[in-house]
């Protein structure tokens, strides 16, 4: 299997080889024609597998890139993950023309204000500055039709189940979901059900 063979626009497919992959991954073998084909995707496994390069990917292949609205949501447990997601996803799109934005806690809300009504298309966050600045409608969710949750049981582990919930409240209603996590405790398994449509178990 190659990433040739998946149906990734062009530029895409630059950003990929130039970052260095070669092949797929098992799990990006598996994950991101669906992902690509807008369907709800819940991936088990372990980090060191590849999935950033799996949701990003999927994200970046759909986007609309006429539209510098925010059209993609990633939420993530630590600000470093957060921002090592925001690397990838600028490294993997930028023959695309990407703007990707993290909203991390300990840095400046003013700042992200900035960046926000400048214009982006992806924001990757932690769940408590991406509610506030969807609170602050400083992030507007109107044209968000891709939600992902990276390492979701960390997130519940730390306990950010409220504050998912809350931004759930606050997006559209029809968009899609992915959920990653290494495992899937009973908070998690009640995400699936409660916001995803027939999604699609990937198990690496
Ligand atoms: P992740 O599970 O997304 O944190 O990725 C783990 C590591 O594997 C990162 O250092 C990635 O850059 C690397 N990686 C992911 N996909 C590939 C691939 N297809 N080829 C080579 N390295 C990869």
């Amino acid at each position: 299997d190659t990433f040739d063979a998946m149906g990734l626009q062009e530029n895409l497919l630059r950003g990929i080889y130039a970052y260095g992959f070669e092949k797929p991954s098992a799990i990006q073998q598996r994950g991101i024609v669906p992902f690509c084909k807008g369907l709800d995707v819940i991936q088990q496994a372990q980090s060191g597998t590849g999935k950033t390069a799996t949701f990003c990917s999927g994200i970046l292949q759909q986007l609309d890139y006429s539209l510098v609205e925010c059209q993609a949501l990633v939420l993530a447990p630590t600000r470093e993950l957060a921002q090592q997601i925001e690397k990838v996803m600028r490294a993997l799109g930028d023959y695309l023309g990407v703007k990707v934005h993290a909203c991390v806690g300990g840095t400046s809300v003013r700042e992200d204000q900035r960046i926000l009504s400048s214009g982006v298309h992806v924001v990757v966050g932690t769940p408590g500055r991406v509610f506030d600045m969807l609170r602050r409608q400083s992030l507007r969710p109107d044209h968000i039709k891709m939600f992902v949750l990276d390492e979701a049981d960390e997130m519940l582990s730390r306990g950010f189940k409220d504050q998912i919930y809350d931004i759930f409240q606050l997006l559209p209603p029809k968009i899609q979901v992915g959920v990653f996590s290494a495992t899937m405790p009973p908070e998690a398994l009640e995400i699936t059900r409660k916001f995803m449509n027939k999604p699609v178990r990937i198990l690496v």
